[in-house]
């Protein structure tokens, strides 16, 4: 194998999305069908993202993954319909007469190798940005065109608003087939600018209860996320829709700051309950509350992904150590704090109960790089050593 060159090798990245209307709760477990429809921010992808590499070889002779240099269980039910998902959109594009760049290479085996370069299952949505980029890499490597919501959503549902920069939402859609959940964009990345994001990681560890448990618990027992799926999501889209149509940094931070909040009751109203916030996102949303209210309107708003990051859509810096490992990202002028905002704010610091924080602004879907250096896979279709 070693002696063989891989047929095809396709490196792409693709970013991480931060929902300012939750998704959680599945109608389908085996399709990923959500039981509401979710709108995200894109995260650019120079601060946070997912680099995959693909690799289809008539040589290989199983399908294989390696994930942040480690190998992993190919057999995975999530990665396999992925894969099976992906094959069978180019079986049928090429059924429908298109022609085959590759012959044969449908029944070739793929290796795969994935990096984050941020904390994996932490909260902060690797699946999110590793399912979009596998669907994404996949998708070149196979030579399909089409949709590839499915794809991604097969293995991680809030994937599939990773496909795209921007604004993104995910139609929960109607049909039992799944054929029309699907993400699109709802403006692009350009819309606007100004917006800034603020990731506040609190812990980097594994999240206390995995998403996939904890929805599924959350539907079978909630009858307040029932009542929010069917009564109070779809006005909830169709503002925020509104929000960022009309750039209304008010009502958008307001509203971010209510679903998050929401999503938040429903874990507590879950049976036994969960819970996601810790202390310090609790003094944290405080202090987003009593920094708006000293200033009297929404400079700053508060939602919170999982127990990891503490995502505040900002567009004030604060008084922060402003160490390169402390503060990561764009760069933030941070400000003394005058006397009277530290008296408003009513809370001392604790030192160390932020680990650090990155900071961001709105992104651009997954790309690919034409560069072979890039690839993370050598010639013989191995992990390349770190370097
Ligand atoms: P997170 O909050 O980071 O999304 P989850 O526990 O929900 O945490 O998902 C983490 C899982 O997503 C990993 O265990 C792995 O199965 C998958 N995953 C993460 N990154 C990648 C990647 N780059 N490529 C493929 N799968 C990935």
């Amino acid at each position: 194998m070693a002696s063989e060159k891989p047929i095809v090798v396709v490196t792409c990245t693709a970013p991480v999305n931060i929902a300012v209307v939750k998704y959680w709760g599945k109608r389908d477990e085996e399709l990923i069908l959500p039981i509401n429809s979710s709108l995200s921010v894109t995260l650019h992808q120079d601060q946070l993202k997912t680099t995959t590499t693909a690799a289809i070889s008539r040589d290989f002779t199983e399908d294989r993954i390696w994930l942040n240099g480690q190998e992993e269980d190919v057999g995975q039910p999530r990665l396999q319909a992925c894969l099976r998902e992906i094959r069978r959109l180019a079986r049928k594009r090429r059924s429908n007469g298109h022609e085959d760049p590759l012959p044969l290479s449908l029944s070739y085996k793929v290796h795969v190798a994935s990096e984050n370069n941020f904390p994996t299952a932490a909260g902060l949505a690797s699946s999110a940005a590793g399912y979009a980029c596998l669907a994404y890499t996949l998708a070149r490597v196979y030579g399909v065109d089409s949709d590839l919501s499915e794809v991604a959503r097969r293995g991680s549902g809030s994937a599939c608003r990773s496909l795209y920069g921007g604004f993104v939402e995910w139609q929960m859609g109607e049909r039992p087939d799944g054929k029309d959940s699907i993400a699109h964009q709802v403006a692009p990345e350009s819309h606007w600018p100004e917006l800034r994001v603020l990731i506040l990681v609190v812990s980097a560890e594994r999240k206390p209860m995995g998403s996939t448990a904890g929805m599924q618990t959350s539907v079978e027992t909630s009858a307040l996320l029932k009542f929010r799926a069917e009564a109070l999501v779809p006005a909830r889209m169709a503002e925020m829709t509104r929000c960022i149509r009309e750039r209304d940094f008010q009502a958008f931070g307001q509203l971010t700051m209510k679903d998050s909040n929401q999503f938040h009751a429903t874990c507590l109203d879950t049976f036994p309950p969960i819970s996601y916030l810790s202390d310090t996102s609790r003094r944290i949303i405080q202090l987003v509350h009593r920094f708006n209210a000293h200033h009297g309107r929404t400079k700053a708003g508060a939602g919170l992904g999982a127990p990891g990051g503490l995502h505040g859509a900002c567009f004030a810096g604060g008084s922060l150590p402003s160490s390169p490992r402390f503060l990561k990202g764009l760069p933030v002028e941070p400000i003394l704090l005058s006397d009277e905002l530290k008296a408003a704010l009513g809370m001392d610091p604790v030192p160390g109960s932020i680990r650090y924080i990155i900071a961001t602004q709105v992104g651009p879907g997954p790309q690919v790089l034409d560069d072979p250096g890039a690839h993370l896979l050598g010639p013989d279709g191995l992990p390349k050593p770190a370097a």
